[in-house]
C-alpha cells in the first residue's frame, strides 16, 4: 500500500533496470517520520501547560461568550437544509439517507466532540499563550492598527490559503496521508462526513488554523467561532447532494467539486484541495475541470477497514480499526526503510 501511496501521490518510481534513480518517496518517508517525531515532541512540551490553559480557558471572558457558538443556529439550519437536499437531489440516488456510513460518521462526530472537550480547547489556549510568549516576533505588527473586522477578514483569507497548502501536504506526505485517508475513506459521503477526522489530524489542523489567527491578532472568540460557523458549509458540501452551485463554483467549494476531491478514481486524484474558497485550486492548477461528474468515493487501500465491507453489527469494530489504521501505515513506513532481508 505504501508503494501505491508513493507511486500515486507524485513520487518517482525506481528505474526498470532496478537501478536506484532519485527516489523522492524515500525522502518523503524520512521527512514524514522526522515531521511526526517533531510534532509529538512539540505536543509533549505543551502537555504541562494544559492544566493552566484549562483554567485560563474557563476564566477568559472570550470563552464565556462561546455558548452561543455551541448552540450555533446556523449549524442546525445547515443540517435541515442538507437533509432536505439529500432527499431531493441526491448525488448517488442508491444511497439511503440513514446509510451505514452516516451511522459510522455519527461515531466520529461523538469522538470529535469528546476530543474537543478533553483536549483541543485547552490545547488551543496553551498554543495561543505559547505563540504569544515565544513566537511574538512573527506577529504581523502592522495588523494591530487595522479595524478588527479587517483583521478578521484578512485572517480568514490567509487561513483559507494556508489551509489549502496544509491540505495539499496531507495528500503528498505519506505519513500525513495515513491520517487524512481516514477522512477520505467514506464511500457514502453524507452531511456528517466532515467530522470524520482522526484526532491527531484535528490537532494539526487546529495548530495551523490558530497560528494564522493569532499572528494577525484576531480575537480568540472569532478564532474559535469561525470554524464552528464555517462547519455549516463544510457539512453541506460533504452531503450526498447533486449540485455544482452554478457560477458560485468559481468562488466556493461545492458538493460536486468536493466529491471529486474524495473520488476513488485515479483521474481525480489530488485535485480540488480548497476548503472554503475554490480560488486557490484555480490559481495553483489543481482544479478538476469536469464539473458534472459525481464519482464513487473512498480510498483504494485494500487494508482500509471500510464499514461498508462489514455487517452493520461490526460498526464499533470497524470504527476502532479505522482509528488504528494510521499506526498500521506508519509501522509499514518504518519497515519500508529497513534493508531487505537476505
Ligand atoms: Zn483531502
Ligand atoms: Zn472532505
Amino acid at each position: 500500500m505504501l508503494d501505491s501511496i508513493a507511486s500515486t501521490r507524485g513520487t518517482s518510481a525506481p528505474a526498470e533496470d532496478g537501478s536506484t534513480d532519485f527516489d523522492l518517496s524515500g525522502l518523503l518517508v524520512v521527512a514524514s517520520v522526522l515531521g511526526l517525531a517533531t510534532t509529538f515532541v512539540f505536543w509533549a512540551a505543551l502537555v504541562p501547560l494544559l492544566p493552566t490553559a484549562w483554567q485560563s480557558a474557563l476564566d477568559a471572558l472570550e470563552i464565556r461568550r462561546l455558548p452561543w457558538v455551541a448552540l450555533n443556529p446556523l449549524g442546525y439550519l445547515g443540517f435541515a437544509v442538507a437533509f432536505a437536499l439529500e432527499w431531493w437531489i441526491p448525488a448517488d440516488p442508491r444511497q439511503r439517507i440513514a446509510s451505514r456510513g452516516l451511522l459510522q460518521d455519527l461515531g466520529w462526530a461523538a469522538l470529535n466532540a469528546l476530543w474537543k472537550i478533553v483536549f483541543l480547547t485547552a490545547y488551543v489556549v496553551a498554543l495561543r499563550a505559547f505563540i504569544r510568549a515565544h513566537l511574538s516576533f512573527l506577529m504581523i505588527e502592522s495588523a494591530a492598527s487595522w479595524p478588527p473586522a479587517v483583521r478578521f477578514a484578512v485572517a480568514v483569507l490567509i487561513d483559507d490559503f494556508v489551509g489549502w497548502g496544509n491540505h495539499w501536504l496531507r495528500h503528498k506526505v505519506p505519513a500525513l496521508w495515513a491520517l487524512h485517508a481516514v477522512h477520505h475513506s467514506q464511500r457514502e459521503l453524507n452531511l456528517l462526513s466532515d467530522l470524520r477526522n482522526h484526532p491527531f489530524e484535528q490537532v494539526i489542523k487546529e495548530t495551523v488554523h490558530l497560528t494564522v489567527f493569532v499572528l494577525f491578532g484576531a480575537p480568540l472568540t472569532l478564532s474559535v467561532a469561525y470554524p464552528l460557523v464555517r462547519s455549516s458549509f463544510t457539512r453541506f458540501y460533504h452531503a450526498n447532494v447533486r449540485t455544482n452551485l452554478g457560477w458560485l463554483r468559481y468562488v466556493l467549494v461545492t458538493p460536486q467539486s468536493h466529491r471529486v476531491h474524495h473520488s476513488v478514481l485515479p483521474e481525480h486524484r489530488d485535485t480540488n484541495f480548497a476548503t472554503t474558497f475554490s480560488i486557490w485550486d484555480r490559481l495553483f492548477g489543481t482544479v478538476c475541470r469536469d464539473v458534472d461528474v459525481y464519482p464513487p468515493t473512498g480510498v483504494d487501500d485494500p487494508r482500509f477497514p471500510h464499514e461498508q465491507d462489514q455487517p452493520a453489527r461490526e460498526l464499533p469494530h470497524s470504527f476502532v480499526a479505522q482509528l488504528v489504521y494510521p499506526f498500521v501505515v506508519w509501522a509499514g513506513l518504518l519497515r519500508q526503510r529497513r534493508p531487505a532481508p537476505r
